[in-house]
């Protein structure tokens, strides 16, 4: 396969942000739920998506709609440029040295099976210890359990401080030779917290060891640059940045993803396939067995295209600004604790109230129009490790506004009302 070079196809223009042109932009969110105007705050759950990728999806669907790499014929060129263009706009949207590094995975679960499925079953022996945060959604929790049973290895938590931050003094003394990995998320889904990955990543480096990145909830918030990060392996999901369902992205260091086996067999993984024995493809393609989802890719694209149109320095500014007014709300509210108080967090709210469980507050918002989520987050030991069941999650993105605040803020009492 040729090399495949980096170019942005994203905008070089002057960006603004001005959050009611962004709401025009976003269908779903103009709609009335159970008699209310819709609130939507389940944003760390998956994002609405904009016209631009809605449109993507249906011209793909409509015009190109053709397998990759193989056609030889009109549609499959179109398809494929399209496809191969998704993935340099990726490449430069994380700011990747090469756009082989990006291989397409359903998600960021996906992702980190993918990891763990290749590069741990490679690297990771008995008596190993593998670091992930307390902070961990099961999807970055489960797969080194499985990997640490098959090789009679250890996964260790990183404690917490009381604010929900990893515990860097902790942190530094478990670090030694035995550990081989650290995982970790770049922003927390239960908390918000915004880890301090490129601090990690330096000390990691320190004593050899491999770090992957979690960067599900940062992805749509901030500019991540996984070159400046330092980390090893960086994975995402398309839905939670605006994009489409059943995409996402693990990004790698050359070196290690050349070194890795394959981890799906098939077609397109392959170089040369005989009964005698069978060659693989280079990256990426060694790591993208069958057909890919193009449309899913094409949408992502385009979602990025849209999101980085943007002034994200302004989006940043916009979210920091909603957290910190539901903050200040919330201290009108009896009883309501927020939970994770960390001083870098990015664009989530969960909390409990005294006497009431967050079910009941989940489902009683929604009567109202207000879409939160409530329960573990995918993260029973962060819950645990808390000593709650779970809690409510309001979670924000940039097309919400101070109004969404008020308007949750509002239900909020009402529901309280109803509860105590
Ligand atoms: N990691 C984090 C921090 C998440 O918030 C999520 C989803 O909520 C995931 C991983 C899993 O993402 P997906 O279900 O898109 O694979």
């Amino acid at each position: 396969m040729n090399e495949i070079a980096v170019t942005s196809n994203q905008v070089d223009k002057p960006r603004s942000f001005d959050v009611e042109k962004v709401r025009a932009d976003f269908p779903a969110l103009h709609q009335e739920v159970n008699g209310h105007p819709l609130v939507y705050l389940d944003n760390a759950a998956t994002t609405q998506k904009p016209n631009a990728v809605i449109d993507a999806l249906v011209d793909y669907y409509r015009g190109y709609n053709s397998n990759v790499h193989r056609g030889a014929h009109y549609l499959s060129d179109k398809a494929t440029a399209a496809f191969e263009e998704a993935r340099r706009t990726v490449s430069a949207f994380i700011h990747s040295l090469a756009a082989e590094q990006i291989i397409w995975t359903r998600g960021t679960t996906e992702a980190i099976n993918l990891i763990a499925a290749t590069w741990g079953r490679q690297n990771i022996q008995a008596g190993d210890v593998i670091l992930v945060s307390t902070l961990e959604h099961h999807s970055d929790i489960v797969p080194w359990q499985m990997l640490a049973l098959e090789k009679q290895a250890k996964v260790v938590p990183l404690p917490l401080t009381t604010s929900g931050e990893i515990d860097l003094n902790a942190f530094t003394d478990l670090l030694d030779s035995r550990v081989k990995l650290i995982s970790l998320n770049h922003v927390s889904n239960a908390l918000g917290t915004v880890n301090p990955v490129k601090e990690i990543c330096a000390l990691a480096k320190q004593y050899d060891i491999t770090v992957v990145v979690d960067g599900a909830q940062a992805v749509a918030h901030f500019p991540v640059d996984v070159q400046d990060l330092g980390c090893d392996f960086y994975a995402f999901s398309g839905h939670k940045l605006y994009g489409p369902t059943g995409i996402g992205v693990l990004w790698g260091r050359r070196e290690l993803l050349d070194a890795m086996p394959p981890y799906h067999f098939g077609g397109e993984m392959i170089e040369r396939v005989s009964f005698s024995g069978t060659t693989f493809n280079q990256l990426p393609y060694k790591f993208e067995a069958g057909t890919p989802d193009i449309a899913g890719a094409i949408g992502l694209a385009a979602a990025i295209v849209y999101l980085t149109s943007l002034d994200r320095k302004a989006i940043v500014q916009h979210e920091h600004e909603l957290l910190a007014y539901a903050i200040e709300k919330a201290k009108n509210i009896d009883g309501l604790v927020r939970v994770g108080t960390a001083e870098h967090a990015a664009g989530i709210f969960s909390f409990v109230v005294d006497g009431t469980h967050p079910a009941d507050i989940g489902m009683l918002l929604d009567q109202q129009g207000v879409a939160v989520r409530t329960g573990h987050h995918c993260a029973q030991p962060l819950m645990e490790s808390l000593g709650l069941p779970g809690t409510v999650r309001a979670s924000f993105s940039m097309y919400n506004t101070k109004a969404d605040v008020d308007s949750f803020f509002n239900a909020l009492q009402k529901v309280l009302q109803l509860l105590r």
